[in-house]
Parts: structure tokens; C-alpha cells; sequence
């Protein structure tokens, strides 16, 4: 199933996607997406709505360095035991929004990400179970400014402005994710590609490690990590992140009004 979030004339609703292309439907999901949804019987053309992240989350946890190439061109060693952050919910964006550059940033990176949302609550999740807490996956781009994380020391202003994480388009939730394609295009130039077959930790110890510290809850992001060939953007740039079995999440990229 394809799980969306939509701004219709009737409102906002959580909805599943039916269909490809020009015949796409959005059926609205009676509340929340979780468990077996529910459905009003309302439904609308998907190009006569407007996709909003497809998910509201009360955190978005990444993982730092999941791909060994991309530790390599940070200057850094592969850690060791996953490294992790936190970017505000505040960060998220949907298809389509601006990423705005922040004036006080003069470097601000794209980062092609695979995105979990987390199904329902859960602490001290075993690796062997870690897929009974997945809700699905959808595109996730971990907005950096990346100047301001090399200043910093840490990472929660560099990673943290409003619009630096974008999400969507919608959560595909019957996906294998153990060997997917990721690629980043900028304005239709491909900048990152590379699979998921190559994180250092897959994402059952991933959800292992982050479950033994935080309780995890629906709605919840992970963010697994970017390959290498991470790269600055400019306003009036597209940012687009592609993941087989997935989609496509595009972005505009504009400065402060
Ligand atoms: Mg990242």
C-alpha cells in the first residue's frame, strides 16, 4: 500500500494512492494510517490534491556515516557502532515545498536518504523483530548545512533549520528495503547513486540500537544514512531523491523572502 498525507478542498487527510500516473486516486483514510486503516469512502483524482509529507512525526532520528564511501569523502573513519542525531519535526517538509537556505549558511548540502516510519510504539525492539514496528518506507533528503556542522562540533543546528527534511512522496509499505536503488539528482543531474545493500548497519540493527535508547513512536522517522557524493545546492535548483520501489521526491530550493 501507498500511504500519503493530502491537502484537498475538503481539508487534510491521511490517504492510501491507488493507481499510476494521470489515473491515480487518493482514498481518504478515516484518522490515522496506523494498524488496519480504515476508509470514509471519500476519494479524489491524486492531481487534484496537493501531497504533504506523508507522515507527522514526534522525531526523526538519522544515522550518521551508514555507507562506508560516504564516511570516506567526510574525512572520517566508519564508525564502529551506528552514529546518531536528531532533526526537529519541525524540519519536515512534503514534496514539492521550498528547502530554504538559511542566509547565516553559505554551504547548504543535499543528502538522498531511504526513509522508515515506525508503526506503532516500541522500546528495546530485537533486531529479529524489528520488522513488526515498520510502518514502510518513503524518500527522505537530510538537508545539511554543512559549513555550520564542521563550526559546530555538533550537528543540531546544521541539520535542524525549518525545511531541511523533506519527506515523500508517499510511504510504500510492502517493500523489501535490503537492496534498493538510491540516486540524487540536481536539477536532473545525477549526483548520488549507490544501494542499500552497502549500509553498514541494516536496518533491523538499526532500529535495535536506536529502540535501546528512545522509545520509538508511530509516525516516528529514521533517517538511514546518505552514499557518497553529497554536494551544495543553490537557490533555484530542483533536488530530487529516487528510490526503486519508492518513487521520486522533489524539491525547490529557494533563499529567504
Ligand atoms: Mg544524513
Amino acid at each position: 500500500m501507498r500511504l500519503g498525507r493530502v491537502a484537498s478542498p475538503d481539508g487534510v487527510a491521511f490517504v492510501s494512492i491507488e493507481g499510476d500516473g494521470s489515473d491515480a486516486i487518493a482514498k481518504e483514510i478515516a484518522e490515522h494510517p496506523f494498524g488496519s486503516p480504515t476508509f470514509t469512502g471519500r476519494s479524489w483524482p491524486l492531481a487534484d490534491v496537493r501531497l504533504l509529507a506523508p507522515i507527522l512525526a514526534s522525531k526523526v532520528i538519522a544515522i550518521g556515516k551508514n555507507y562506508a564511501a560516504h564516511a570516506k569523502e567526510m574525512g572520517g573513519e566508519a564508525p564502529v557502532d551506528p552514529v546518531i542525531f536528531l532533526k526537529p519535526n519541525t524540519s519536515i517538509v512534503g514534496p514539492g515545498a521550498p528547502i530554504i537556505l538559511p542566509p547565516s549558511a553559505s554551504q547548504v548540502d543535499y543528502e538522498g536518504e531511504l526513509a522508515v516510519v515506525i508503526g506503532r510504539p516500541c522500546k528495546d525492539v530485537s533486531a529479529a523483530k524489528a520488522a513488526e514496528v515498520i510502518l514502510g518506507y518513503t524518500c527522505a533528503n537530510d538537508v545539511t548545512a554543512r559549513d555550520q556542522q564542521r563550526h559546530d562540533g555538533q550537528w543540531t543546528r546544521a541539520k535542524g533549520y525549518d525545511t531541511f527534511c523533506p519527506l515523500g512522496p508517499w510511504i510504500e509499505t510492502s517493500l523489501d528495503p535490503s537492496d534498493l536503488e538510491i540516486t540524487t539528482t540536481v536539477d536532473g543531474a545525477e549526483k548520488q547513486r549507490s544501494r542499500t545493500s552497502l549500509f553498514l548497519h541494516d536496518i533491523p540493527k538499526i532500529i535495535e540500537w536506536i529502540s535501546s535508547v528512545m522509545t520509538l513512536l508511530p509516525g516516528d522517522v529514521i533517517l538511514t544514512g546518505t552514499p557518497e557524493g553529497v554536494g551544495p545546492l543553490q537557490a533555484g535548483e530542483n533536488v530530487s531523491v529516487t528510490i526503486e520501489g519508492i518513487g521520486t521526491l522533489t524539491n525547490p530550493v529557494a533563499t529567504k523572502r
